[in-house]
């Protein structure tokens, strides 16, 4: 999957950098300082989910890019109009633009059926000129639920929230909205088994040594490699510590039951919904890891953590 940002601010920059980490060719387009510090280090985010950098691609030339399957909108809405020329190169015949904008987009009666069906909204788009550089058949609706903010040139500061609610103007579930959704979503590989920690999509070729895995973050463990996908089932993972504790000491005998407890009630869970177990998950965890007898009960909680973490499980 290829995605074009244009605008690559704190929204598009964080977006990129999230896609990139889940595998896809991302290529942002921005200017200046902003542009230069990405060029060199990368998108550096600062998370309270986990600080991590996207060494994507970026220019400030969209004809050096290229078509993409997706266009990320970036800008402010009052400079769409304006933005054919940079947004020229990048369509091929099936790109999905995809416009960050809160509120009523210029596409809104396209295929909303009534007796309101392809009106153009003067309010959003006068002149028309928004849908001629933005053709509708082209637009995905988005919602942003995420607070970002540029710390500093080539610095996310994420401050909450990931939620991006993308659909079609018609309201069928595409193909092109699930790929995105799924892109957005991203799987992992446990390494080192059960006790051990996630690595994620775009970390794949870190060396299987003690030193590569430990300087990537999980650790090699015994060696094993377990391949989840984006649902990341993490109550097997909870189910095999609950049944292998011996229960000789208690943080261990309770905790492993308190964390499948925690895990059932927020499987459907995301966001604020999920915060209170996923804080009760990690008071629980904090207590294995340190009053537990043997490594079962201190590694216990490692991948759960390892998911929340790394992975994004429960945004
Ligand atoms: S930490 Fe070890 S000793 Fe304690 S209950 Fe778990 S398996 Fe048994």
């Amino acid at each position: 999957m290829k995605v074009a940002v244009l605008g690559a601010g704190a929204i598009g920059a964080y977006v990129g950098a999230a896609l990139h980490r889940a595998g896809a060719d991302v290529h942002l387009i921005a200017r200046g300082p902003h542009l230069a510090a990405m060029r060199r280090y990368g998108v550096r985010v600062r998370s309270p989910r986990g600080d991590f950098t996207a060494h994507t691609r970026a220019t400030d030339d969209p004809a050096e890019v290229g078509p993409v399957d997706y266009v990320f909108l970036g800008l402010k809405a009052n400079s769409y109009a304006a933005c054919g020329p940079l947004i020229e190169p990048l369509p091929h015949d099936t790109t999905a633009v995809v416009a960050a904008q809160n509120g009523i987009p210029w596409w809104y009666f396209h295929r909303h059926g009534g007796p309101y069906d392809g009106r153009r909204l003067q309010s959003v788009d006068p002149s028309g000129a928004v849908s001629a550089v933005l053709a509708p058949e082209r637009a995905v609706g988005c919602v942003v639920y995420a607070a970002t903010e540029l710390e500093q040139p080539g610095v996310v500061r994420h401050l909450e929230g990931t939620r991006f609610s993308i659909g079609e103007p018609g309201r069928d579930v595409s193909a092109r909205c699930l790929a995105l959704s799924e892109a957005m979503r991203s799987g992992g590989l446990l390494l080192g088994g059960a006790a051990g920690g996630f690595v994620r999509p775009d970390e794949l070729d870190i060396p299987l040594t003690f030193e590569g895995t430990r300087q990537a973050g999980p650790t090699l463990g015994s060696g094993v490699v377990m391949a989840f996908d984006d649902t990341v089932p993490l109550l097997r993972v909870a189910e095999f510590f609950r049944d292998e504790s011996c229960g000789q000491c208690v943080p261990c005998r309770v905790g492993t039951v308190r964390q499948e407890e925690a895990l059932r009630r927020i499987v459907e869970h995301t966001g604020a919904a999920a915060a209170d177990d996923i804080t009760l998950l990690r008071e629980v965890g904090r207590a294995m890891r340190d009053a537990s007898i043997c490594g079962l009960g201190q590694t216990a909680w490692n991948a759960v953590e390892s998911a929340i973490d790394r992975l994004g499980a429960y945004e």
